[in-house]
C-alpha cells in the first residue's frame, strides 16, 4: 500500500507526459482556462502620461510658495478632457490646464493638483486659486508604468481570471491560446445500482455517484461525458471500457475492492495496466490507477463518500495538470480544532469539515459528526477537509490541523 504522496507523485507524473494542445478561444470563452502561451505587451501601457485625478495640471514651481491662507493663482488656457490630447500650450509660469482623470497629460507641466486643493477665483472665471505647493510628478501616471512594450506581462500556465480577461484586452488581445478542457469518461458498476428516476427495489441503491463525479469533473475544468451504468458482469465493464478510451481520462466507480464481483480490477489486468490499487487513506484505500489501453484510469471507490475524496486528491490534480495548471494544490491552512476528534486511523484520516469563526472573529474547525465513507450527509455545511496524518490523535480541542479548503 503506497501513501497519498507517493499515489499523487504517479498520477502527476503520468498527467504531465501528456499535455493536451492549446486551442484558441475568445475573451469572453477564455474564462477559467489556462494560457497556454505566454502573452508579450504590445504597447506601453498607459500608452502616455495621463492625469490620476481630476484637477489641474501646472509647472510644479510656479506653485512652490502656495498656502491656503495664501493661494497662487493661475490663468486656465485650456480644459484637457480623457480622449482629446492639447498641444502644449503655456507660454507663462502662471499658466495651467484644467484637466480631467485619464486626460493626457502635456508636456510643458509636471504636476496635477487635485481639485480639492484648490478654489475659483471669484473675480476672475478663468483663473483657479492653488492653495498646496506640489512635488513633480504629482498625480500622473507615467506611461509604461504598469506595462512596457514587449515585456512578457502573462506566463504560460496563468489560470484565467477576470482580471487576467481585463490584462489582454488592455494589451489587444480579442483571444486567447488555452488548454483544451480535458474530456473525462465516467462510468459506474454495480448490480445493485438503478437511476435517480427510478424507485429502488429490494437490495437496489440509487446511482449517485455517476452525477456527483459529474459535477466534480466540471468543476475541475474538464468536460465529463456520462457513459452508460455497467451491472457486474465483464464483458460490459470492458465494453465500456473500450468506449471510454476514446476521451482523455477514465473514471470507473466501484468494483476495485477485494469483494468477488471487483470486476473492474479484472478488465484493467486483462486490457490495461495498473500502477496502484491500494493507498493509504481514509476513506478510499481502494483507488486504482493506471491505463486502461492507452488512456489514463482510475477506479474509484463504490463508497460515495470515498469515491469523491479520492476525486478530491488524485483525480482533480491529473484534471488541472491537464489543462497545463501548475497551481493544482488546494489552499492548505493550519487552523485550531474548536472540538475534540478522538478518531485514530492508521491510515491517512481525510475529515469532512468546516470553517467556523469564533466570537473574535477568528477561524477554527468544526468535523462533522458522522465520518463513515457511507455517510453522504457529512458533506453538509463541509467546506474542507482536515488531514489526519497516520497513527494521529485523539485531537483535543485548539489542536493546530491542516486543513484543505474546497470552497470559501
Ligand atoms: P463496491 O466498491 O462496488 O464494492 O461498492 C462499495 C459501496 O458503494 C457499496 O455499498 C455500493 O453499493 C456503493 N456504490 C457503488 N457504486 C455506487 C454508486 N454509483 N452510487 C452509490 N453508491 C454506490
Ligand atoms: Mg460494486
Amino acid at each position: 500500500m503506497i501513501s497519498v504522496e507517493e499515489a499523487q507523485r504517479r498520477v502527476i507524473k503520468g498527467a504531465l507526459s501528456k499535455p493536451l494542445t492549446p486551442v484558441i478561444v475568445s475573451l469572453e470563452e477564455s474564462l477559467g482556462r489556462v494560457l497556454a502561451e505566454p502573452i508579450v505587451s504590445d504597447l506601453d501601457s498607459p500608452p502616455f502620461d495621463n492625469s490620476s485625478m481630476d484637477g489641474f495640471a501646472v509647472q510644479a514651481k510656479s506653485v512652490a510658495g502656495a498656502r491656503p491662507d495664501h493661494p497662487v493663482p493661475l490663468d486656465v488656457v485650456a480644459t484637457i478632457s480623457a480622449g482629446h490630447p492639447v498641444p502644449d500650450s503655456l507660454t507663462r509660469l502662471d499658466q495651467c490646464y484644467r484637466i480631467m482623470t485619464g486626460a493626457p497629460v502635456p508636456r510643458d507641466v509636471d504636476a496635477v493638483v487635485q481639485v480639492e486643493w484648490t478654489e475659483k477665483d471669484p473675480r476672475h472665471p478663468s483663473r483657479v486659486l492653488i492653495k498646496r505647493p506640489v512635488e513633480p510628478g504629482l498625480n500622473i501616471r507615467r506611461q509604461g508604468a504598469d506595462m512596457a512594450k514587449g515585456d512578457t506581462i502573462l506566463r504560460s500556465g496563468t489560470r484565467i481570471t477576470p482580471a487576467i480577461i481585463g490584462i489582454a484586452a488592455t494589451l489587444g488581445r480579442t483571444s486567447l491560446p488555452v488548454y483544451p478542457a480535458p474530456r473525462v469518461a465516467i462510468i459506474s458498476t454495480g448490480d445493485e445500482i438503478v437511476e435517480p428516476s427510478e424507485q429502488p427495489g429490494p437490495g437496489q441503491i440509487r446511482n449517485s455517484n455517476a452525477y456527483a463525479l459529474y459535477a466534480a469533473v466540471a468543476e475541475a475544468g474538464g468536460q465529463p461525458v456520462l457513459m452508460a451504468h455497467a451491472p457486474d458482469h465483464l464483458q460490459t465493464i470492458v465494453e465500456r471500457l473500450d468506449q471510454a478510451a476514446q476521451y482523455e481520462l477514465i473514471l470507473s466507480s466501484g468494483g476495485v475492492s477485494v469483494g468477488d464481483f471487483d470486476l473492474v480490477k479484472t478488465a484493467l489486468d486483462q486490457h490495461g495496466t495498473l500502477d496502484f490499487w491500494r493507498v493509504n487513506v481514509k476513506p478510499g484505500k481502494p483507488i486504482a490507477y493506471g491505463h486502461y489501453r492507452h488512456t489514463p484510469f482510475f477506479g474509484l471507490p463504490g463508497n460515495p463518500v470515498s469515491a469523491l475524496i479520492t476525486f478530491e486528491l488524485f483525480v482533480r490534480p491529473v484534471i488541472r495538470q491537464l489543462q497545463g495548471d501548475s497551481r493544482w494544490r488546494r489552499l492548505m491552512v493550519v487552523l485550531p480544532l474548536m472540538q475534540d476528534f478522538t478518531e485514530v486511523s492508521d491510515r491517512r484520516h481525510y475529515v469532512r469539515c468546516r470553517i467556523e469563526y469564533d466570537g473574535s472573529g477568528k477561524a477554527g474547525i468544526v468535523p462533522s459528526p458522522d465520518q463513515g465513507s457511507a455517510i453522504q450527509t457529512s458533506w453538509l455545511d463541509a467546506t474542507a477537509l482536515m488531514m489526519v496524518p497516520e497513527n494521529t490523535g485523539p485531537l483535543l480541542a485548539g489542536t493546530e490541523v491542516s486543513v484543505m479548503v474546497l470552497r470559501p
